[in-house]
């Protein structure tokens, strides 16, 4: 009970305080991996879509190609979407294969703040999201 007050006390996250454990396997409904880029990591962004989509093919949901960023990503960015079945398979090809770019990976359940937040996975280096996007 100290441990929990003392995180009260200094302001971090609620869901580091939780009494009961959220189960993954009802709570998360999918996944999703952004591949960060910029002008200068733009090819190399390409071709590694391309080579997820054959590796991959059949086991996520490709999204757009954004040069600009868009919603809480302060890059410009691409997203898989997956089942949680298919997190290994697909989280373990990026680990290994996502080169010099950045991967934001993160669950969905219904807190997309939480989601964003406090439950992200990086490959690579992480980033500062524009965590107030996700209020609109
Ligand atoms: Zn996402």
């Amino acid at each position: 009970m100290a441990a929990i007050a003392r995180y009260r006390s200094t302001g971090r996250a609620a869901t580091m305080v939780r009494m009961q454990p959220l189960n993954p396997a009802t709570a998360i409904g999918s996944w999703h991996a952004h591949v960060y880029f910029d002008a200068a990591t733009r090819d190399a962004a390409w071709a590694l879509r391309e080579q997820v989509a054959r590796e991959l093919a059949g086991r996520f949901e490709m999204g757009r190609f954004h040069e600009q960023p868009v919603g809480p990503h302060p890059m410009w960015s691409y997203q898989l979407a997956f089942a949680p079945e298919q997190f290994a398979s697909i989280v373990g090809w990026l680990a290994l294969n996502h080169g010099a770019l950045d991967v934001f990976i993160h669950p969905n359940t219904d807190d997309a703040l939480r989601d964003h937040r406090d439950s992200a996975l990086w490959l690579g280096r992480s980033h500062t999201l524009i965590l107030g996007a996700l209020d609109a």
